[in-house]
């Protein structure tokens, strides 16, 4: 019985497994030692970041036994932890596209869960500016495309009437976004975390899929506890440690899900899209006691993303942000170890003063500090024309109760409970 398996679990994972001799570099399907344990779950959903909580916490609340692997020793460590904490009105993405249609589903789901759960949030709005009359065409795009996503109350301002609502702002025009707002993205997975473990779900961290292999047309997969990995320095254990098999997975491994997914023998190569990096790094405004800005403050989006950005969080902290670094991977392991580089480079606050004060002139020298660094899951390259969301089910690759998650980046926060809500219904009816 699945709940007995769960239960079983809960008492096994992780401590209790035997680490099996590591004697070659590489593993197959075949070569599995029977004596790996091999047991039987419902659901297991690779990541614990908000995405992976949201559809942990969904399939929970529907009586599902959920089973969340996370390689690392706590909940939201990757991606999750390391972005703007702003909840998208839904303004920039094509019209019917996924991020579109589940960052306007998304933000709707996000604020009603947060007002009732009292998260820390708030809808402080937006202001998108154009510092040039050259810009101003692409505003007006801007706020197309917002409309047609069914974005609610924008407003195109003159520069002077923006200006009045933020002195220290200078704009020829700007679109307002009064939908748009920040949260606290670690209350959110905390809320999340503690929902779905009401509901029964067990969390298992320090938890690595190393692969997987199909029997009987589903997905079994190889599990290895994560010190294990870290100690095979960089060899690949011959074995997994336990074999799991569920009826469901959502692969939600975020950077790391296409070189996951790749693991899986038996899966077509051709339908897992090739992974692209960008690093996007945050300075702080330093001494700061009255913050400059009531609004979150966005240039025109450059190639890459949204342009670095101001953002307040709810304490009051002023970020500058993300701008775009196209960076080299790594290899499939230490992606799963979460070891990309998330240095922030000091050299690149030349680059950012002059862009800040385009629309900040009053930003001394001086006052940017180092922040953090958050890198972009891409499915498309340098000057490749942005690619939407993948949601990858048993029609694109064949095996029953898969689902892939691909370049779930911006808006993945916003959209989270929204994809969440899709998987739910649409992969798991019955
Ligand atoms: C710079 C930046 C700014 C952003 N700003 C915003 C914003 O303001 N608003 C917004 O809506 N979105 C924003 N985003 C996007 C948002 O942060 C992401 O879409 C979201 O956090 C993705 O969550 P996730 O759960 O898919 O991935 P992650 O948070 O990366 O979680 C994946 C998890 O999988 C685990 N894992 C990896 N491999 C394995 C394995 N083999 N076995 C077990 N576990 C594994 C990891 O440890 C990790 O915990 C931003 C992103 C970046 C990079």
């Amino acid at each position: 019985m699945v709940r007995s398996t769960i239960q079983s679990l809960k008492k096994n994972l992780p401590s209790s497994w035997v680490l099996k001799s590591l004697k070659s570099r590489y593993y197959s399907s075949m070569s599995i030692s029977s004596e790996v344990p091999k047991e039987r779950v419902e659901c297991v959903v690779i990541g614990a970041g908000v995405v992976g909580l949201s559809v942990a916490r969904e399939l929970a609340l529907r009586g599902r036994e959920v089973l969340v692997l996370d390689s690392a020793s706590t909940f939201g460590t990757a991606t999750s932890s390391r972005n703007s904490e702003v909840i998208h009105a839904g303004i920039y993405y094509p019209p019917n596209s996924l991020k579109a249609i589940f960052c306007v589903r998304g933000r709707e789901l996000l604020y009603k869960y947060c007002s009732q759960r009292q998260i820390p949030h708030k809808q402080i709005g937006k202001l998108i500016v154009a510092t040039a009359s050259s810009e101003i065409q692409k505003l007006h795009n801007i706020m197309d495309c917002g409309i047609k996503n069914g974005v609610e109350g924008l407003v195109m301002m003159e520069g002077s009437e923006a200006m009045k609502i933020e002195p220290e702002l200078r704009c020829v025009k700007a679109l307002l976004s009064p939908v748009s707002g920040i949260v606290d993205t670690h209350s959110l997975m905390l809320s999340l975390v503690g929902e779905a473990e009401n509901c029964g779900t067990t969390f298992s961290y320090n938890t690595t899929v190393i692969g997987g292999h199909v029997e009987e047309n589903h997905l079994c997969l190889h599990i290895s506890q994560t010190k294990h990995l870290e100690a095979s320095n960089g060899k690949f254990p011959l074995q997994p440690e336990m074999v799991l098999i569920p009826k469901l997975v959502v692969n939600s491994a975020g950077l790391s899900s296409p070189a996951l997914a790749k693991r899986f023998d038996g899966i077509q190569s051709a339908v897992i899209p090739s992974a692209h990096y960008a690093r996007g790094c945050y300075f702080t405004l330093s001494n700061t006691r009255v913050c400059p800005f009531k609004h979150l403050i966005y240039p025109i989006p450059e190639d890459g993303g949204l342009g670095v950005h101001v953002t307040l969080d709810l304490n009051g902290q002023v970020k500058f942000g993300p701008n775009v670094e196209w960076i080299d991977g790594v290899d499939d392991v230490s992606s799963f170890l979460n070891k990309f580089d998330y240095s922030v480079c000091t050299s690149h606050m030349k680059i950012f003063y002059p862009e800040i004060k385009k629309y900040y002139p009053n930003l001394e020298d001086g006052s940017l500090e180092p922040g953090y660094a958050g890198i972009r899951p891409k499915l498309s390259g340098p000057k490749q024309f942005p690619v939407d969301f993948v949601i990858q089910g048993e029609d694109i690759h064949g095996i029953t109760g898969l689902v892939n998650l691909f370049g779930i980046e911006s808006p993945g926060l916003t959209a989270s409970m929204a994809i969440a809500e899709h998987i739910a219904t649409k992969f798991f009816k019955c």
